[in-house]
């Protein structure tokens, strides 16, 4: 898996993903992260990216040419015509793991941050594929959205995870939330870890599990129970009987 991120900010995109797992990643070349500074094809003789919107109104607008020019160099360095581009904003489709499972197959992503108001709509119309916000509310610029969705993604990639299962039992697999987790000590200010996960009986555990699973969904996130196509007979009796 390639990222290649064209921002205005390479420096927090490399500073972000350098560390912890991801940060492992990139280390053993499981992952390659190229973060592209949009500001080095700035034609302008003081480096000038941004300018007024046309029509007025506040704030400054990214200017087409640099993030075209850093797309065709990629481009060009890739030996690719057609890219995964996809352009972080409030107005996209929301991220899901769903969309970070479609992603992960792909060989390279590039992201494309904005800053101040946005980007000039000609060059997004160009060569935008994918348009994503990470939730609806706004933030300054498209980094923080490209390394969430980054990390999202890294975990799908095999050998990111040292622990191979650890991603497939997690939190919207059936969509589904996690069941709850606990570690040593068994008791903790008087609270005791509960007394089937020290039974041993891997059976009863799995069931134990599955069932916390979807109180813990009832409780937290009941529309994702509606229509779930993984629920058995066995789920929805249970849930039934939750419901009352
Ligand atoms: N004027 C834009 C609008 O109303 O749609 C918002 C611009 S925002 C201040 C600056 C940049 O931050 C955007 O171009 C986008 O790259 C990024 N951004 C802000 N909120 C985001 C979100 N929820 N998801 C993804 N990207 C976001």
């Amino acid at each position: 898996m390639n990222f290649h991120v064209l921002t205005l900010f390479p420096e927090m995109i490399e500073d972000g993903f350098n560390t912890s797992i991801t940060g492992r990643a990139l280390q053993n070349g499981t992952i390659t992260l190229d973060a592209v500074n949009i500001r080095d094809y700035s034609t302008n003789k003081h480096m000038r990216v941004d300018d007024y919107p046309y029509g007025g109104g506040a704030g400054m607008v990214m200017q087409a040419e640099p993030v075209h020019l850093a797309y065709q160099a990629l481009q060009q360095k890739l030996g690719k015509e057609r890219l995964r581009v996809i352009y972080l904003t409030p107005q996209g489709n929301v991220f899901s793991q769903p969309m970070a499972e479609e992603l992960a197959k792909e060989e390279d992503l590039v992201f494309l941050c904005g800053h101040y108001e946005g980007i000039d709509e000609r060059v997004l119309e160009m060569i935008v594929t994918d348009y994503v916000s990470i939730g609806d509310y706004v933030l300054t610029g498209g980094e923080l959205p490209a390394l969430v969705m980054m990390d999202a993604i890294s975990r799908l990639v095999p050998q990111v995870l040292n622990n191979e299962v650890s991603a497939e039992f997690e939190s919207f697999h059936d969509n589904l939330l996690e069941y709850p987790q606990y570690t040593r000590p068994e008791e903790y200010m008087g609270k005791r870890v509960p007394d089937i996960l020290l039974s041993g009986h891997h059976a009863k555990i799995e069931q134990w599990r599955r069932e916390q699973s979807l109180k813990r969904t009832l409780e937290r996130r009941p529309e994702l129970l509606d229509g779930n196509e993984a629920l058995t007979k066995k789920d929805k009796e249970y849930l039934q009987k939750l419901r009352g």
